[in-house]
């Protein structure tokens, strides 16, 4: 497969350490609030991108983190502790806030059809790990202690900036637009390993560690657990495009000096999605989340079905129109789907073919744009209903757009609908004015006259004679007047 490479600024031959086999890391949420569905256009990728590579034949573990202590509201080490100002917030714990929106998070998945990943680790679940890697830095001089913290020394590496072209100054303006300058840092772009000494004292989770009653930065986390979960050589390393600088230029930077030797090759970063005045954001109007979706009427998977009708690395701007557009597009499709027969057999020459005409697309750098278009071409290949049923479902297990089984029961509703109007009993008031009383009475000498009780049938007839009602029978219903 071939996936363009961040790290390289490449469309490169995805190449693994273990042949026909991916370690894979991606970056999870920060549990603090409900992921937007920005947060989420990242992950529907990510699900795509492990399930394609499943589907390609190569076998996957897929590990995650969730950041649930350390990520502070600048990406750099400034500013208060997400989780903190989340648990402030709502008056609850940090623990409590952070398993509520963890469960809210895999919820949300869930109902985009995202896969779980192999590993879910929460960052406070392996504080001695980074203890360990933070201790070898500071005995191997990567590290050094100031201030009570301990900082990653940037100057020690040949080459710090790994995803872009940008000088040192503009990514360092960037970062520290509108926050304090850190007097304990040796360089700018040095970063926390180990707080100790923070300006908000009341923070909630601390561990005892050789340099203090602390807690660790928010980078160290996922190399952490990616080195425990992953081993030392990870294949692929994914997350949103704001993760590659400094979240994940600061992983390389600390994972490759603790272990010695390069650490991941591949790098694959998400667009954005944006709104149209801009980057999505959980504190700005309107919070878009899955939740607000389905209020809203709107199936998350025509949401994921928008997702993917666009390629991962373009940013993609979010309208209700373009939403709407996209639920156009996915009805039409499952009502095409819902025509076929399941007949005629499987021929697996075709379906072979149809399987590689998707790859195709899809080893393209994740197209899954071009992947979506080809279930299109498959609706109109000359083989049987049961070939393109098979096709379907094979793509499907990388879409995941729920195709076969939505398509089954709109399948199912249509002719329910069929044969209820076809059976239907109509009743008509030709001066346009139903009448519940009088409607039910026709209704029930129509049953008597199926059940042939005709003595019921003339009773009913001559009870709505005697108020003056006429009623005249029409193919599947009557009609009645006042006389
Ligand atoms: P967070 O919960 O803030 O740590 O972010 C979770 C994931 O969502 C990370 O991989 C981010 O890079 C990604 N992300 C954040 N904002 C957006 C967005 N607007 N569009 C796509 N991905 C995003
Ligand atoms: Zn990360």
């Amino acid at each position: 497969m071939y996936l363009y490479n961040s790290a390289t600024h490449k469309k490169e031959e995805l190449k693994t350490h273990t042949p026909n086999h991916v370690e894979m890391y991606t970056c999870g949420p920060t549990v603090y609030h409900f992921a937007h569905i920005g947060n989420l256009r990242s992950y529907i990728m990510e699900d795509v991108l492990e399930k394609y590579l499943r589907f390609a034949g190569y076998s996957v573990n897929r590990v995650m983190n969730i950041t649930d202590v350390g990520h502070l509201t600048s990406d750099a080490d400034e500013g208060e502790d997400k989780m903190l100002k989340g648990a402030k917030r709502e008056h609850k714990s940090v623990m409590e806030i952070a398993q509520f929106y963890t469960d809210a998070f895999f919820a949300d998945c869930q109902k985009l059809h995202i896969k779980r990943p192999d590993v879910v680790q929460p960052a406070t679940g392996l504080i001695d790990d980074y203890i360990k890697i933070i201790t070898k830095l500071l005995d191997t001089g990567y590290a050094y202690l100031a201030g009570g913290n301990v900082y990653f020394d940037t100057s020690k590496l040949d080459r710090y900036y790994i995803f872009n072209d940008h000088n040192e100054e503009d990514l360092a303006v960037g970062v520290r637009e509108g926050v304090e300058e850190d007097t304990n840092k040796k360089n700018k772009n040095d970063f926390v390993l180990w707080f100790t000494k923070s300006k908000f004292e009341d923070q909630a989770l601390k561990w005892d560690s050789p340099w203090g009653v602390g807690y660790p930065g928010w980078h160290i986390e996922c190399s952490g657990i990616s080195m425990k979960y992953n081993g030392e050589y990870l294949d692929l390393h994914c997350g949103g495009v704001d993760n590659a600088f400094p979240h994940h230029t600061n992983e390389i930077a600390q994972s490759e000096s603790y272990l010695g030797h390069p650490w991941c090759p591949h790098w694959c970063h998400v667009a954005h999605l944006n709104t149209t005045d801009g980057k999505m954001s959980k504190s700005k109007g309107e919070f878009l989340t899955v939740s607000l979706l389905e209020q809203k009427g709107y199936d998350p998977l025509a949401y994921r079905f928008f997702c993917l009708q666009s390629h991962y690395r373009k940013s993609l701007v979010f309208t209700w129109e373009n939403l709407d557009n996209a639920v156009l597009a996915y009805n039409k499709l499952l009502a095409k789907i819902a025509n076929l027969k399941d007949e005629g057999g499987v021929d697996e020459a075709v379906r072979a073919e149809y399987r590689a005409k998707f790859s195709k697309e899809m080893d393209n750098d994740l197209n899954t744009a071009m992947g979506v278009t080809v279930l299109y071409d498959v609706l109109k290949a000359k083989t049987s209903g049961a070939t393109k049923l098979a096709i379907i479902a094979d793509l499907d297990e990388v879409l995941s757009l729920d195709l076969i089984a939505k398509a089954a029961a709109l399948r199912e509703k249509n002719a329910a609908a069929a044969a209820q109007s076809a059976g239907a009993f109509t009743v008509i008031a030709e001066d346009g004015t139903p009448d519940e009383g009088i409607e039910n009475l026709i209704r029930q000498r129509a049953d008597a006259k199926k059940a042939k009780n005709f003595a019921e049938a003339d009773r009913i007839r001559d009870e709505l004679k005697a108020q003056g009602i006429e009623v005249t029978d029409v193919p599947n219903g009557a009609k009645w007047k006042r006389i």
